[in-house]
Order: C-alpha cells, then sequence, then structure tokens
C-alpha cells in the first residue's frame, strides 16, 4: 500500500534535522518540497520560494494538494509530483502544519488512490523550544509569534498517530525509522495544558488570552 508520512511539529522543535537524517538512510522516502513565499531563512531552507503573487496564481490553479498561511506567509504542497511519486512506489514525506494535514486526510485523489496517511507530531518543551528559536537568529517579533502559534498548535496534539518529544536527535530518528517500517513504536507523553501555560508564562503578558 502507498503511504505518506505527515510530520508536523512545533517551528524550532527540530523536525527540519529529524528529516534530514531520515533521508540520509532512506532511498524509497521521497520528501515534498513546499511553495512558500516567505523569505530564505538560511542555505539549508528547504523551499520553492515564489513571490506572493505566483503563489496565489498557483493556489487559484489548484495546484497544491494543501496549503496554509503560517504567520504572514503561505505554504503549499505542489499535487502534481506527490501523486506521481505515490504512483512509483515511493513513501512520501510531508512537512506541513495541523491545518495542512487535515486537508491531506481529506483529499479524494489520495482516497481514490487508498493511499495510507501516518501522522507524527515533534514536540518539545517550551524552555527548549524558545532557546532553540532564539538559536537560530529568528528576530524577537518572529519568535513570539512563532511561541503563540505552538501554543495553539499544541490544542490539536491529540489528533496525531504519533507524538515524538525530540530531546536527542538521534534516538527520535531511530523511533521514526522503526514506525516507518512498520515496527510498533510508543507515542510519548506531552501535556499540552502544561506546554501551553509555559508559553504563556514565557511570552509574559502578550501570551494572555
Ligand atoms: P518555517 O517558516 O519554520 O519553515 O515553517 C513554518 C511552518 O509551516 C512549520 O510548522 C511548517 O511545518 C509549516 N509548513 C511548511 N511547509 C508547509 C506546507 O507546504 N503546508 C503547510 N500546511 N504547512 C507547511
Amino acid at each position: 500500500m502507498s503511504r505518506i508520512i505527515v510530520v508536523s511539529g512545533f517551528s524550532g522543535s527540530g523536525k527540519g534535522s529529524i528529516i534530514e537524517k531520515l533521508l540520509e538512510n532512506n532511498v524509497d522516502i521521497w520528501l515534498s518540497v513546499s511553495d512558500t513565499d516567505r523569505e530564505r531563512r538560511n542555505a539549508t531552507d528547504r523551499y520553492t520560494f515564489i513571490t506572493s503573487d505566483e503563489f496565489q496564481s498557483n493556489l487559484k490553479k489548484g495546484s497544491y494538494i494543501e496549503y496554509n498561511r503560517y504567520g504572514n506567509h503561505f505554504y503549499g504542497s505542489p499535487r502534481k509530483p506527490i501523486l506521481e511519486k505515490i504512483k512509483s512506489g515511493y513513501t512520501v514525506l510531508l512537512e506541513i502544519d495541523i491545518w495542512g494535514k487535515r486537508q491531506i486526510e481529506q483529499d479524494l485523489d489520495l482516497k481514490r488512490l487508498e493511499v495510507e496517511i501516518i501522522s507524527v507530531f515533534v514536540a518539545i518543551d517550551a524552555n527548549t523550544l524558545k532557546s532553540r528559536l532564539l538559536g537560530r537568529g529568528d528576530c524577537e517579533n518572529e519568535i513570539q509569534k512563532r511561541m503563540q502559534i505552538a501554543r495553539e498548535e499544541a490544542r490539536c496534539i491529540g489528533e496525531y498517530d504519533y507524538v515524538l518529544i525530540n530531546y536527542e536527535l538521534s534516538d527520535t530518528v531511530r523511533r521514526l525509522e522503526s514506525m516507518i517500517c512498520g515496527k510498533s513504536i510508543s507515542s510519548d507523553d506531552f501535556d499540552s495544558d502544561l506546554f501551553r501555560e509555559e508559553i504563556v508564562a514565557l511570552l509574559g503578558n502578550d501570551g494572555k488570552e
């Protein structure tokens, strides 16, 4: 059966590094490269960077299998290459957020192809998240915005098949590989309410609902 692995996680949870390692060891996994109209952050940023006008035009043409607006920018997964790779027998990996995951689960092409969808959420505690975002060099305003979004995302973690708390990269990759190979792995316990309270505390008054 063909498969899509959806990997979501807080921005700064380390999911990019996890995916990089995973791809190094598994040639039958194909990573979908999203379009975005945000600025390039660094040389390892894995997107096709397009203008906002180009994004909106692609959106109108129905070129995206899913898309979302995150902060001030749009991100979308091109439909055509995903369907082609699935038909060629690859396991397709999508690094997208919860709103994208919901669209993937409803997609009629994927239902018709009887694609199995497995979803994984990469989490981390609030303090580690903040220090990773700081270490990445994002500006204060951007960090605040991303932490606010993480607080919202934490509400939805229960919708995922697996939650992996990413304290040790190699361990997280090993567990994800086992899961993809069909071995049973246990999902980590993540206290979303505590995480959300910690984010509010870290944001100070700005974080109050
Ligand atoms: P970043 O700007 O940190 O690279 O990504 C911001 C957020 O957008 C992350 O949560 C990432 O998973 C999500 N994202 C990246 N590409 C896509 C996409 O094509 N679709 C959706 N729905 N989310 C995406």
